[in-house]
């Protein structure tokens, strides 16, 4: 028996092709070859993998549970992604042609392209920062057989809540931003306090409705096998007034009004964060302190050392640093009629705001599918940088041409009715961008000799480095500047360092395949955690950088021995925003016992040793012991700074 799937015929002719010419290995890293696509090897295999990051074709270390739900959920992959490639490649060869559509698979086949996703490419999108203000003005609106009134209480909000991350996670790949959460989390506890629906105490009462929350966060339930990626943002007097001062609560007071409220609350909610881990270690939400620097210094500097201080508990919060307030405060939120988005749109063609798929993000702003560019392969690839630089602008064309026709299929499934995440106004398309990935840069400077080592080892960018990282971004910069003009996009197109869990690895095995090298992993950091470097190299350099991309990338920095003090962090935290870096955060080890219990160190506080160990493999917080093969080579090979 044969199981049949009609696909387009130039699209088969072309991938038989590719397989014939770069063989099996090749294709079973693309997850087409036969293994991959016939279902009872893949149970096999699946069985007989350690971990699910070592079995799936479409990894990621959050869903560590080999489950009879992952296994159903991953044995479809292979078929899903051919799919999906089959309708990309069609649509593309209507609007671009046949020629276009094949250079695009050949490269995505052969890595200077990566995907993300791409198993869900032509079904859903990628990520949003979504706004709960519809859910506490509606309810669970967009149920369908289950219309719910607006929620009266914290305890009914919250579980809205996870109904709606449930619901929205389900429909996209990536993280579910929640940017308000908390401020309208504050709202609903005010009131319950006010009517004495409350027990023990008011702060008892929100403390232990912040603990059941993070706790859900974590249950697989939210996406059947794997928690569901969620981002939480914590923010300082100036972004709160100017991002939501002006909302108004259901009960017709003004968000503004109660700003220091909500810095209060805030906190103890990072308070309620802090302690759940010794109880249980965990990975959401991924947190990031959003605080505005400006003439040298942080203007809310209150919020700032207390954001500063907390983080030295278990450094799990990422630093958002930004110059203005505007990044993060977008106009789409007044919903503005059409012409005013392509008015904006037209002002903003340079400019982006703050998004990064890893951490948090504006309010109201997503991305439809990442697609990365893979530098070094595509360096390898070029006898000269001349020719690098020629090839760098065709390859960015492909990549912006196969994001467009991402975005048109994407479209088309809400116009058929499947996708009603947008149709009930969950996500607008007018605020979510295409985004080209960069992956392997670093490696790419380095093969053109833009990397220095010093007497000590250590690794940074000469003169040369730093010239070409900069035309290299200008390049992409000007290449989707252009494209958008001539293909008259009525969407924006950012530019993002991408974190590539798994990524990161396919490609460097396709390029070993393809090109004779010889590498594990790439980086996705501008100097990569296992470079040996210091601590201002790789600070100096990150600033520059992530200004031409506007955050989309974060840097890690990772510390050994934890700082000394209060004094000695802030100190760090003022040097590292005075040099420009926008986004980034602190790495170190956490180590776990059987019991889960989070501590520092080989022994637990309740006398049980060290079973496992916590770091973000690339974004968020996971145990070590759930990082694919790849990755935990990387992460052993992951240089530590002392800082002193
Ligand atoms: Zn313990």
């Amino acid at each position: 028996m044969d199981l049949k799937l009609k696909l387009y015929k130039p699209f088969v002719a072309e991938l038989n092709r590719l397989k014939e010419k770069y063989g099996e290995e090749l294709a079973g890293i693309n997850g087409f070859a036969d293994y991959n696509l016939n279902f009872t090897d893949f149970i096999d295999n699946f069985v007989d993998n350690n971990t699910v990051a070592d079995a799936s074709i479409d990894p990621n270390a959050n869903s560590n549970n080999k489950d009879i739900t992952t296994l159903e959920r991953d044995m479809v992959k292979p078929h899903k992604k051919l799919l999906s490639y089959n309708k990309l490649f069609y649509e593309m060869t209507k609007k671009y042609g046949l020629v276009e559509s094949r250079k695009w698979l050949q490269a995505e086949y052969t890595g200077a392209l990566l995907l993300h996703d791409a198993v869900d490419s032509s079904f859903k999108s990628y990520c949003y920062s979504y706004s709960l203000k519809e859910l506490v003005n509606r309810g669970l609106f967009f149920m369908k057989g289950l219309k719910t009134s607006a929620p009266k209480h914290l305890d009914s909000y919250n579980r809205f809540v996870l109904n709606f991350i449930s619901y929205t996670s389900n429909r996209t790949n990536g993280a579910v931003g929640l940017p308000d959460y908390l401020i309208y989390s504050f709202f609903f506890w005010k009131k319950d306090v006010e009517e004495g629906r409350y027990f023990t105490s008011p702060e008892y009462y929100r403390d232990q409705n912040f603990q059941s929350f993070i706790y859900d966060l974590n249950e697989p339930y939210l996406r059947v096998a794997e928690s569901a990626f969620t981002n939480i943002n914590l923010f300082d007097r100036e972004y709160l007034t100017a991002m939501f001062g002006g909302e108004e609560y259901p009960d017709g007071t003004f968000v503004v009004d109660f700003i220091e409220e909500l810095i209060a609350y805030q906190k103890s909610f990072m308070d309620m964060i802090a302690k759940v881990r010794k109880e249980t270690m965990y990975t959401f939400p991924v947190l990031t302190y959003v605080l505005l620097y400006k003439d040298n210094k942080f203007v809310d500097e209150e919020f700032a050392r207390w954001a500063n201080k907390h983080n030295m508990i278990w450094y799990d919060s990422n630093f958002y640093i930004g110059e203005t307030v505007d990044s993060c405060s977008a106009c789409y939120r007044y919903t503005p009629n059409f012409k005013e988005i392509q008015d904006h749109k037209k002002n903003m063609q340079e400019e982006w705001l703050f998004i990064n798929s890893i951490g948090g993000s504006a309010l109201n702003v997503g991305s439809v599918r990442v697609n990365d560019l893979n530098l070094n392969h595509i360096a390898n690839l070029s006898v000269d940088y001349d020719v690098f630089k020629s090839n760098l602008i065709d390859y960015t064309l492909t990549n912006l041409k196969i994001l467009d026709t991402i975005r048109r299929v994407i479209k088309r499934n809400v116009e058929k009715g499947i996708l009603k995440i947008y149709t009930y106004g969950l996500i607008d398309f007018n605020s979510q961008y295409n985004t080209v990935g960069i992956a392997s840069f670093y490696e790419c400077i380095q093969y053109f000799g833009g990397i220095d080592i010093d007497e000590f080892g250590n690794h940074s960018y000469n003169e040369l480095g730093i010239k070409i990282s900069e035309e290299i971004l200008n390049i992409i910069k000007d290449t989707i500047r252009d494209f958008r003009i001539s293909e008259n996009c009525d969407y924006l197109v950012n530019i993002e360092q991408s974190p590539n869990e798994s990524g990161a690895v396919k490609m460097a095995r396709k390029d070993n395949i393809i090109l004779n090298t010889n590498n594990v992993i790439y980086g996705n950091q501008w100097i990569p955690l296992q470079e040996k470097c210091t601590i201002w190299d790789k600070a100096k350099i990150s600033a520059k950088l992530d200004k031409m991309c506007s955050g989309g990338a974060i840097s890690h920095i990772n510390i050994d021995n934890r700082f000394a003090n209060e004094d000695q962090s802030w100190d760090m935290l003022n040097k590292l925003a005075k040099l420009g870096l926008i986004y980034f955060a602190y790495n170190t080890k956490i180590s776990v016992c059987e019991d889960n219990h989070a501590f520092y160190g080989d022994v637990c506080d309740c006398g049980k040793p060290k079973v496992d160990e916590y770091c973000r493999v690339v974004g968020f917080l996971t145990p070590v012991s759930s990082y694919s093969k790849e990755r935990k080579i990387e992460y052993k090979n992951r240089l530590w700074f002392e800082v002193e």
